[in-house]
């Protein structure tokens, strides 16, 4: 993306802090808008009247101003004004349409599980082509779209560099979404447990922290690590693939080839083995199904106890290093979460240097399936936030 020169770039900053303080505070009065934001009455008057033209600001009319009044409340209205989440798994293709002032407008997955294969990208552009010719047709205006997968995603936030789950590597998805959305339309990627740890954090169970991990519970088991509200990338954009720490079983082997990864011993097959059960559909199904087992059979609730301890000893490893205000657990651990959670959060009470500071809360996703998708969406719109993006 080029950054404008001079005033422009101001003017887009400007307009960026008008927008965020909007989101973050609520709505407004012009005055208000200026006091919160150090910005001149005049500049927000402008700022206002130009992103009220375009739709992103709404005034409530029905509030007098004039000279001694009050003035009217300044709202995020931005109902046109779309981020298109989009997420690849292996068993589904998902997407959520969000709009600039938080409201979800679609949110649709398509299951490809039953062709017993991994979705591909034909199959994610088809489902993308579909919701932006609602969107259009409906008269929104998408200004970018983010597409989720569950790999490594290079820190261009273009290529995908590493998703063996799915079988192809990626090189060409954002070029294949811009190209069907006629060129007008910037795509980026990022990686699922990334996607889902900002949308908890916009929308989910961590709305009230700022430091949080996102802990995704599939066949991998991957990180998504917010700091200050903002993700933690790394230096080559691959912070988080947590499920290769060496602290599993050192006689189990990891999908990477290696002895004694971590998701070797938490990850959804792991868990299958302790309780000696199958793997449904989806991981979902799965764990749906383990949930109803464990309700009647001591030694599945003895096992998933076990797995809950392997699971603190990784939880504590990361929380030591990280110190997370909360710490988020999706996928299949979620229908679980009764069984797993205790035994970790003792072993993380058991862990820290000091329980008595800080104990960082478990907690389990509350987004379901849908969760990186809409982590996606907001990603969409964070150029938007930033001032990077034109409105
Ligand atoms: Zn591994």
């Amino acid at each position: 993306m080029s950054v404008p020169a001079g005033s422009e770039y101001v003017r887009r900053q400007n307009i960026a802090l008008v927008l965020r303080s909007l989101r973050a505070f609520g709505p407004a009065t012009r005055t208000e808008l200026a006091r919160r934001t150090g910005l001149a009455k005049a500049t927000v008057g402008t700022i206002v009247g130009g992103l009220r033209a375009g739709g992103a600001v709404s005034e409530d009319e029905s509030v007098p101003s004039g000279r001694g009044r009050p003035g009217r409340p300044v709202s995020l209205a931005g109902e046109s004004i779309i981020g298109l989440g989009l997420e690849v798994n292996v068993d589904y293709v998902a997407a959520v349409a969000l709009d600039l002032g938080g409201r979800v407008k679609i949110a649709e997955t398509r299951s490809v599980a039953a062709a017993g294969r991994p979705p591909s990208t034909s199959e994610l552009v088809g489902l993308a082509s579909d919701v932006r010719a609602t969107l259009l047709g409906d008269g929104h205006t998408i200004v970018g779209a983010t597409v989720a997968v569950p790999g490594l995603v290079a820190h261009d936030n273009r290529t995908v560099s590493w998703a063996p789950n799915l079988g192809w590597d990626g090189k060409q998805l954002a070029a294949e979404i811009e190209l069907a959305f006629g060129g007008e339309c910037p795509t980026t990627i990022d990686n699922d447990a990334n996607c889902a740890a900002l949308a908890e954090a916009a929308h989910g169970v961590t709305v009230d922290v700022d430091h949080s991990l996102y802990i995704t519970g599939t066949v991998g088991i991957g990180a998504g690590i917010v700091q200050d509200g903002m993700l933690l990338r790394g230096g080559a954009g691959l912070a988080g693939e947590v499920g290769h720490m060496p602290i599993g079983d050192p006689r189990r082997r990891c999908g990477c080839g290696r002895l004694g990864c971590w998701e070797a011993s938490v990850g959804l097959r792991a868990m299958l083995r302790a309780v000696q059960m199958p793997e449904e559909a989806t991981p979902l199904q799965t764990a749906i199904a383990v949930a109803a087992r464990a309700e009647s059979d001591p030694l599945v609730r003895e096992a998933l106890a076990g797995l809950g301890h392997d699971l603190g000893i990784g939880l504590a490893t990361l929380a030591t290093v990280l110190d997370p205000s909360a710490i988020v657990l999706g996928g299949y651990f979620v229908p679980l979460g009764q069984y797993v959670v205790p035994a970790a959060q003792e072993v993380l009470a058991d862990r820290l240097p000091s329980a008595a500071i800080h104990l960082p809360e478990i907690r389990l996703s509350s987004l379901g399936i849908h969760a990186a998708a809409l982590g996606a969406a907001e990603d969409a719109l964070a150029d938007v936030f930033a001032g990077a993006a034109p409105l």
